[in-house]
């Protein structure tokens, strides 16, 4: 496939090459789509082996932002910029030339931090362009409100499953214990869940972890395998594939991770063994609900609290119809966000 096929395939509006030699800036920032309003989307940097899979990376970045926006009920389109570099090339004027680069849509694509980026990029930026979000000063740490909604979503689940919202007595396991993670553990301890954990690196989280919220500490490989009601993966994307879904004893997987089912067979796969999914873009949408209403409204806390408590509804919402029609709930979720990208927030 060339590009331009592969752009159409996407159904991008605009894809922008930026060459700033001076600045040492190569990067590409992908419009997906503004039917619902202007596109927000991070700003990604990281050392891609070649265009080819920057390109390919950042169309699939900025859909899923489309989706995203769309699923949260944002009048917001989807788009994502990248930059090619190695984390150790950073420079002030490399977030400058990329803050000129966002300039050329004229309001039509706002950015944001995302991985290898964060709030002094977003500092750099700020010099040379209006259209950031995520302000430091204004909607601030994006994850006790991703924490917030993973929350709710699992109250959800267990509403769904149990006829009871109430996660008193029930087992979870969490995955990764960073800024969600750990949050989103509190959150399940104070509501009376039993908790299992695992995480990578950062023992002084295991310890808080297990001293103070009574979790018990699993490997980095039992977690798949560990007899719980819901498994929350919090570190890792594509953690739901061939490898790990004979394993899985949980009944349900809600969790922040992005992109956490690997592939459509592995969708399906989950779906046969009768494992429940809340699909990974709508219960993680809270940090971007946050630093999204800073695009189209004056930022209001209680606005966007209330938005992300909906994320319970959406949740399940795609739950019944994943019952009604067989289909998988990321495929429910899917066609759920694009029909309100074609046919407007209100289409469904
Ligand atoms: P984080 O980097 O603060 O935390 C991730 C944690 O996972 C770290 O403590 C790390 O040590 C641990 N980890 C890494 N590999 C692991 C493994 N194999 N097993 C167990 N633990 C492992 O990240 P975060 O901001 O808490 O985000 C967590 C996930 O949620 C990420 O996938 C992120 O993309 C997604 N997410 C985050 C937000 C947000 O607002 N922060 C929003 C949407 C989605």
């Amino acid at each position: 496939m060339t590009n331009i096929e592969m752009i159409r395939a996407y159904g991008h509006e605009q894809v922008a090459y930026f060459n700033n030699e001076k600045a040492g800036l190569k990067a590409i920032i992908a419009l997906h789509n503004t039917n619902l309003g202007p596109a927000v989307g991070g700003c990604r940097l990281w050392p891609y082996e070649s265009e080819e899979a920057a390109l390919f990376d950042v169309l699939r970045l900025s859909r899923g932002m489309s989706h995203k926006n769309a699923a949260a009920g944002m009048p917001l389109g989807g788009a994502k910029g990248v930059i090619i570099a190695h984390p150790s090339e950073k420079t002030e004027a490399m977030f400058e030339a990329f803050g000129e680069a966002v300039n050329t849509f004229m309001g039509k694509y706002y950015t944001a931090e995302d991985v290898n980026t964060d709030t002094k990029d977003a500092d750099y930026m700020l010099r040379t362009t209006d259209y950031v979000v995520g302000r430091a000063d204004v909607s601030g740490d994006p994850s006790p409100f991703t924490a917030i909604g993973v929350f709710d979503g699992i109250r959800a689940v267990a509403q769904f499953m149990n006829g009871s919202d109430s996660l008193d007595g029930m087992t979870i396991a969490v995955q990764g214990l960073g800024k969600v993670g750990m949050d989103l553990a509190e959150r399940l301890h104070a509501a009376g869940a039993k908790l299992i954990v695992c995480n990578n690196s950062n023992r002084e989280a295991m310890k808080h972890a297990v001293e103070d919220l009574g979790a018990t500490e699993v490997g980095r490989d039992e977690i798949y395998g560990v007899d719980c009601d819901i498994f929350a993966p919090c570190a890792l994307g594509a953690v739901v594939n061939s490898k790990t879904i004979p394993q899985f004893k949980c009944k349900a997987i809600a969790g922040a991770a992005n992109n956490v089912i690997y592939d459509d067979a592995a969708g399906e796969a989950l779906k046969a063994r009768g494992i429940l999914y809340a699909p990974d873009f709508i219960i993680n949408g809270g940090g971007v609900i946050n630093a999204g209403q800073e695009a189209f409204t004056t930022y209001d806390k209680e606005n966007v609290l209330k938005q992300v408590h909906n994320i319970y509804n959406t949740v399940y919402r795609m739950l019944e119809e994943s019952k009604a029609t067989g289909i998988p709930e990321g495929v429910i979720a899917t066609n759920f966000a694009e029909n309100r990208i074609k046919n407007g927030l209100d289409a469904d």
